[in-house]
């Protein structure tokens, strides 16, 4: 369903990645997981092409980008299959909660704006946010707000959301609210790549945990090899400096 062959990129001189294959299938919940400064984030927004890898293969379903220098529409239509939760929300302070998640369906995708409310609705409900429809970002709290980015992502109905670490600007006790949400989309069977430094929640929900270091993938497995069972000594190395 997502294929990623040889990405690579570097700002300026510093590479960044050096040439990452990964593979991930319809319903996966794919964990990336690495030191600070691994080049997790810098391939999370290669996927939906927010960074132009200079190098490499992006494939998600049928379609195909390579390199740096796909067209805007191509771009454009790569951007249709996914969607993004950014770790700062990313809401319009202008608008509601619900006009929030309309955005993208009434500008983006053409939808009437109707319709558009009676999703943004249905997906409030969904994130716990069915009575704070009409408030504004001011008025809600950090994990309410993460929590209208993630309605976001679920009314454009992706073939694949990215996580980009969803709690890292949340206070702690905001975070487990959070992170329930996603953990109960992941049930639904919605691929999805978070990259995330909760480790409890990557053992709890991924299927798959990638380890990266140095803008390479080190070694991936299930959450029971990564983290019972590493194999390289980075991986073990991290493990340790976290847990
Ligand atoms: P991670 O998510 O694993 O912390 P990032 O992908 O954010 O790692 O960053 C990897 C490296 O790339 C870091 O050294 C960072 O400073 C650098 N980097 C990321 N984005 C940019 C950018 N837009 N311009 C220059 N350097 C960047």
């Amino acid at each position: 369903m997502i294929q990623l062959e040889g990405i690579r990129k570097s700002f300026g001189k510093q590479q960044v990645l050096g040439g990452i294959n990964l593979t991930v299938q319809k319903g996966e919940v794919v964990v990336i997981l690495g030191p600070s400064g691994s080049g997790k984030t810098t391939l999370l927004r290669c996927i939906n092409y927010l960074e132009r890898p200079d190098q490499g293969v992006i494939q998600i379903g049928n379609q195909k980008l390579e390199g740096k220098h796909p067209g805007r529409s191509e771009i454009h239509r790569l951007r249709q299959r996914t969607a993004m939760v950014f770790q700062q929300y990313n809401l319009f302070k202008h608008k509601t909660a619900l006009e929030n998640v309309m955005e993208g369906l009434t500008i983006v995708r053409g939808v009437p704006r109707d319709t558009a409310a009676e999703i943004g609705i249905e997906m409030l409900e969904k994130v716990g946010l069915g009575d704070r429809l009409h408030y504004y970002p001011s008025q809600l709290s950090g994990g309410q707000q993460q929590r209208v980015g993630i309605a976001r992502a679920l009314a454009l109905n992706p073939e694949v959301i990215l996580f980009d670490e969803p709690t890292s600007a949340l206070d702690p006790e905001l975070v487990g609210e959070v992170l329930e949400v996603i953990r109960r989309i992941a049930e639904e069977g919605i691929t999805m790549i978070i990259v995330t430094h909760e480790m409890g929640f990557a053992r709890d929900v991924a299927s798959r945990v990638v380890f990266m270091d140095g803008g390479a993938i080190i070694e991936q497995g299930t959450p029971d090899d990564i983290f019972q069972r590493p194999r390289e000594e980075r991986t073990r190395q991290f493990l340790r400096r976290i847990t």
